[in-house]
C-alpha cells in the first residue's frame, strides 16, 4: 500500500479538526465542507472503499454507521435530518481511496443528487 491521506490523518501525521475518536474510528471535519456540517467518519484501519469490504468487516461496517449516527445526534442534526453519502469509485465521485462515511447536515438537500 502506498501513502494514504486518511491513514496519515488517522495516525496524527496530518492535522485535522477532530470531532470523535476511539480505538477503531476517527471523525473529523471536511476541509472543504459542502454543507454547514460536513464530517467524515473513517475506520482507522485501511479499507479502500465500499467495494473492498469483506465478510470480516461486517462488525466494523455496522459500527461505522452507528458511530456516525451518534455523531449526527451529538451535532444536533437528528431533529431536522441529515444525509450519509458514501461515494464509491470513479462514477460515485470518490476522490480519497480510504473508506469514509460523510455526514452532511445543516441545510436541506435535493433529490436526486447531482
Ligand atoms: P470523496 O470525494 O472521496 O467522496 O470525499 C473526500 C473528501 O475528503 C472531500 O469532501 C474532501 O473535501 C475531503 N478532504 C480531502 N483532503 C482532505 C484533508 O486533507 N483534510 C480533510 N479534513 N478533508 C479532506
Ligand atoms: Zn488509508
Amino acid at each position: 500500500m502506498g501513502t494514504c491521506l486518511f491513514c496519515d490523518i488517522a495516525a496524527g501525521k496530518i492535522p485535522c479538526t477532530e470531532v470523535h475518536g476511539d480505538d477503531d474510528f476517527l471523525a473529523f471535519r471536511d476541509i472543504d465542507p459542502k454543507a454547514p456540517t460536513h464530517i467524515l467518519v473513517i475506520p482507522r484501519g485501511h479499507v479502500s472503499g465500499l467495494s473492498d469490504l469483506q465478510d470480516a468487516d461486517q462488525d466494523m461496517a455496522g459500527r461505522l454507521v452507528l458511530t456516525a449516527s451518534r455523531i449526527a445526534t451529538a451535532e444536533g442534526l437528528d431533529q431536522a435530518g441529515y444525509r450519509f453519502v458514501i461515494n464509491c469509485g470513479r462514477d460515485g465521485g470518490q476522490t480519497v481511496d480510504h473508506l469514509h462515511l460523510p455526514i452532511l447536515g445543516g441545510r436541506a438537500f435535493g433529490w436526486p443528487p447531482g
